[in-house]
């Protein structure tokens, strides 16, 4: 009997999940959240939901998208994930500003490279330039005498400061040298819905947002910022802006996956596998393709790289930023 409890509690401890360890990830009762820090129906909700989808066939178990928009780059469902429990249950989809709150953002109430786990980069995507469909313009070259026309008049939508749509549009008016006004929202779908009723005159966003509406003819389209066109059968025959004459304009958004700093090894590993999954599942790259965004295959899928890209980023876009003078408080 003794020698029984001494074998059944040495069993015990060799089965126990050692410290940072969490064996029974993902619980099947508990949810798993992805904060999404822009309004529903953008490019990042749509990334994320059709994420969410993929890792629920992977998990078994439920997985949401909460949106949580608002501040600068989506700074208050960034700083909502990484006060999060690190248990594998609240998750971040991220887009670019992670590579400019450090230089964009003063008094950043988190580090973007330590106060996150890096857990593997998920898609890359062009950028198109829309504009509201009374504009008397149907290509690039219309547009630029448009422009040149009304100057001092013309709003530039976007999802608020140190959002992909500001980058774009931050970089395209200086390339033209023309200021414009820009009116933010909290992200790309409400400031397209104000675009289709002619509400604001432009935007700049990425074609999983806008690939649906061009094709529809909701807006008009002036160019894609890639160095070639597009294969997206709705988006194949739109110019690069710089065969239009905007030479190296060139801007892509990309998003990954985090989490809450101190989640145990075990639950990131299981995180990056079924992210792994997810991005080979043919009907997640269905979506995404159809959508002009490029699902991440390279060496990103791995945490380390993933950090060490958004590290590279840091560092592109700081003297970029500096050089715009722009900063949010
Ligand atoms: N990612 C934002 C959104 O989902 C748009 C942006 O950053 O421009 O609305």
């Amino acid at each position: 009997m003794h020698k029984n409890w001494i074998h059944t509690a040495l069993l015990t401890l060799a089965l126990a999940p050692m410290s940072g360890m969490a064996a029974d990830y993902p619980t099947k009762d508990k949810t798993i959240t992805l904060i999404v820090p822009f309004a529903a129906g953008g490019p990042t909700d749509r990334v994320a939901r059709d994420l969410a989808e993929a890792m629920r066939k992977t998990f078994g178990a439920s997985v949401v998208v909460e949106n949580a928009a608002g501040g600068p780059g989506g700074l208050i469902g960034a700083a909502k994930a990484a006060k999060s429990v690190p248990d594998g249950h609240t998750l971040l989809v991220h887009h670019i500003a992670m590579g400019i709150f450090p230089s964009l953002v003063r008094n950043l109430p988190f580090k973007v490279e330590s106060d996150f786990e890096y857990l593997g980069m998920i898609n890359d995507v062009p950028m198109t330039l829309i504009g509201k469909p009374q504009l008397p313009a149907s290509n690039y070259k219309e547009l630029i005498t448009w422009v040149q026309a009304n100057k001092g008049k013309i709003n530039l939508a976007n999802a608020g400061l140190a959002s992909a749509s500001h980058l774009c549009g931050m970089l395209w008016q200086a390339s033209i040298q023309v200021d414009m006004t820009t009116v933010p929202y909290k992200g790309t779908a409400p400031a397209m819905t104000d675009l289709i009723g002619g509400q604001v005159d432009l935007m700049c966003d990425q074609t999983t947002n806008t690939t649906t509406q061009i094709e529809g003819k909701k807006v008009k389209a002036f160019g894609v910022t890639t160095a070639k066109r597009l294969n997206t059968p709705a988006l194949k025959d739109l110019p690069t802006l710089d065969e239009s004459g905007l030479k190296n304009f060139q801007v892509t958004i990309w998003h990954g996956l985090y989490g809450p700093r101190g989640m145990p090894a075990d639950v990131q590993t299981k995180i990056n596998t079924a992210l792994k999954q997810a991005l080979k599942d043919p009907d997640f790259i269905k979506k995404q393709e159809g959508l002009g965004a490029v699902v991440v295959s390279d060496k990103r899928v791995e945490p380390a790289e993933h950090k060490a890209f958004v590290v590279a980023e840091i560092a592109k876009w700081t003297p970029v930023i500096k050089a715009a003078g722009v900063y949010a408080d």
